[in-house]
């Protein structure tokens, strides 16, 4: 699949977002973005990011902005479009908002949606039909906006500010299907699921190495193949 990710406004001069509780909405937006690129390049898909670098201006006024920002994913070709962004003005929780309700776009939004709320706890304010929104409306692929909380509420900013991880996790699971399942790191953790299912009888043998060498290929491979075992319930 290929994959448009668009951390939503500028870092600087037009079209840069809004801010509180010592936030900026672009740099919200981008932390999210880049964070859920790495998840979906995992996964296997193309990725492709509107805004590459977290000080990097996409046009020069909002409108010109957001015109590139579509006419990008046009132009490759993208098969899902997904744009972040943060709220503000007094409110709380997460929405999600699409075209057009009746559409791929609002059940992937509808799924997103929900691992949000189930995994981090925001309020549900639903999906949402905004229409008048170009990216919404300018991109041919399924678009979705993600308004993942509101900059001017403490508890939805704090989030926003330490949980970048969670939003992208959430919203990787919602768009794939994969299961909100947290990569375990820890080799002791690791092994023991290991040796619970069988695959691994030396037990002590297995933590002493991956300790040793928290570099190497073996730690790697064990969390890794152990990740994708966990999330697709094998
Ligand atoms: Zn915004």
């Amino acid at each position: 699949m290929k994959v448009m990710i668009d951390p939503g406004h500028n870092y600087s001069g037009g079209d840069t977002g809004a801010s509180g509780n010592g936030l900026r909405e672009q740099d919200v937006t981008f932390g999210i973005a880049d964070k859920l690129r790495i998840l979906f390049e995992g996964n296997g898909d193309e990725v492709k990011m509107t805004r590459t670098r977290l000080d990097a201006n996409v046009g020069t006024s909002e409108q010109d902005s957001i015109q590139r920002r579509y006419t990008m994913a046009n132009e490759w070709g993208a098969d899902l479009f997904i744009s972040i962004h943060c709220n503000s003005g007094g409110g709380t929780g997460t929405e999600v908002l699409v075209y057009r309700l009746d559409s791929e776009a609002a059940q992937i939004a509808r799924r997103v949606e929900d691992a949000i709320v189930s995994e981090l706890g925001m309020a549900d304010r639903g999906v949402k039909a905004r229409p008048e929104l170009g990216v919404l409306r300018g991109t041919k692929c399924p678009a979705i906006l993600v308004e993942t909380g509101f900059l001017d509420n403490a508890h939805d900013a704090r989030l926003l500010r330490d949980d970048q991880q969670g939003f992208a996790d959430a919203i990787f699971h919602g768009v794939t299907g994969l299961k909100g399942v947290r990569e375990l790191t820890e080799p002791s953790a690791i092994v023991w699921e290991y040796t619970h299912r069988g695959i691994v009888l030396d037990g002590p043998g297995m933590i002493a190495e991956m300790e040793q060498n928290p570099d190497g290929r073996l730690y790697w491979l064990a969390r890794k193949a152990l990740q994708y075992m966990r999330e697709h319930d094998i």
